[in-house]
């Protein structure tokens, strides 16, 4: 039985792992870098297969009262606005797969956690706590801060996001690639732009090395907008770069006016840019008394939008592996067994989504959405009753 669980990082990841361990009865302390506990202002698809994970945790209902349930997902031809292909509505997702579909502001969904692992212990989060440095013995493991302090327990789970201190620490270091892409997002308040939609409200359009994305988010009130393009020469890290509207524009001037018309009433100030950043699937996951879980375990690109939904996945199986096994090292074992064929499995098949969604098609052939996460079956997963 482990005595003290230390998590780092307090994403979506980290807080969902929290929670998890906390309701088999586990007391873990996390750290989180920032000085407060936030989130960018985005928005997130949380699937069936996640959403699992948060109706267990009794955190479900209150993310989907404040997210959005689609109708149907029209993908079109980027200038003619042909509609290529219809995708199921989040209600008949929900039918089929037994737990709701729902677009969610990153905020919305990273508070509800934040709320509920606090209230089930209100001292276990600790800001300002930046981990440098991640040590271990057979029996303890030590996690160091930037800001001089040390604590010793026997776990640490790094949740710590696609630049992973706990993983350069006790992995090795390896730098995550540029894959060449960059993308755009920003939140147009809905009623800027209800009048230019009809009852197609998710729409995502499929052109010549790039493709747009929208959706709505909180209860239908802000539409969620990315684009993503080929950019080779991108260098700068982070995933809030102000970006110009006329930039913006310009890389989708020939798009369908609708989607420059669109891309016209940004907010001021609201438009951030990222370049797209990956790695290749980690061989292990766990190290001793030390596991990585969410991006530090399996950074991806956004073409199945799964990034978030595995990090929740991955938090959920953990609790159940330490509830299942008393020994933390067959905990571990068991985490790492249960979920690296799939989270590297997602991470890879990312990778292979972005040449459909991003129009890499042959002289003549129609551009396809390709195999989105239906068709790779990844809605069929359920956290909560996997074999561990
Ligand atoms: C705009 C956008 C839209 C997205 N849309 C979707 C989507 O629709 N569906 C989907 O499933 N995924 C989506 N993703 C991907 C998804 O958000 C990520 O995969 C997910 O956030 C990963 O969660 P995480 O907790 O592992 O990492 P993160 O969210 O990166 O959280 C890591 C946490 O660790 C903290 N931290 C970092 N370093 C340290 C350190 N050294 N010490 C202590 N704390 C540290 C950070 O401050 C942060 O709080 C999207 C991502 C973006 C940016």
């Amino acid at each position: 039985m482990p005595s003290k669980i230390l998590i780092v990082g307090a994403g979506i990841g980290g807080l969902t792992a929290a929670l998890a361990l906390q309701k088999f009865g586990f007391q873990v302390q996390v750290f989180e870098q920032a000085p407060e506990l936030k989130e960018i202002g985005a928005g997130v698809v949380v699937t069936p297969n996640a959403m699992h994970a948060l109706n267990f945790l009794n955190v479900g209902d209150a993310i989907c009262a404040m997210g959005s349930s689609p109708g149907e997902t029209y993908t079109r031809h980027y200038a003619t606005g042909e509609v290529l292909e219809v995708r199921p509505s989040g209600a008949d997702l929900e039918e089929k797969f037994g737990a709701p579909y729902f677009q969610s502001h990153r905020a919305d969904l990273h508070d509800e956690l934040k709320k509920a692992v606090v209230n089930n212990d209100p001292d276990c989060v600790f800001l300002n706590h930046a981990c440098s440095e991640v040590t271990q013995d057979g029996d303890t493991v030590t996690a160091t801060f930037k800001n001089g302090k040390s604590y010793t327990g026997s776990v640490v789970i790094g949740c710590d996001g696609n630049a992973s201190a706990v993983r350069s620490s006790v992995f090795g270091h390896e730098d995550v690639n540029y894959t060449g892409q960059v993308a755009f997002r920003a939140l147009i308040p809905a009623k800027d732009v209800n009048d230019m939609l009809d009852n197609q409200d998710k729409r995502l359009y499929i052109g010549p090395g790039r493709m747009f994305l929208q959706y709505y988010i909180r209860r239908d009130e802000i539409l969620n907008v990315i684009g993503i393009a080929r950019e080779q020469k991108w260098q700068d890290e982070g995933w809030a770069i102000p970006a110009e509207i006329s930039e913006f524009q310009d890389l989708y001037s020939d798009f369908h006016p609708y989607i420059r018309e669109l891309i016209g009433k940004i907010p001021p100030g609201n438009l951030f840019k990222w370049g797209l950043r990956d790695r290749d699937p980690m061989p292990e996951w766990v190290k001793g008394r030390v596991a990585t879980l969410g991006d530090a375990a399996h950074p991806m690109t956004p073409f199945l939008g799964q990034g978030a939904c595995m990090a929740i996945e991955d938090g959920m199986v953990l609790g159940r592996c330490f509830e299942k096994y008393s020994d933390v090292h067959e905990a571990l074992a068991a985490y790492e067994s249960a979920r690296k064929a799939r989270g590297n499995g997602v991470q890879m098949a990312s990778r292979e989504q972005a040449h459909a969604l991003q129009g890499d098609v042959k002289k003549g052939d129609k551009f396809s959405p390709g195999r989105g996460p239906i068709q790779r079956g990844l809605f069929e997963y359920n956290p909560v009753t996997v074999e561990i």
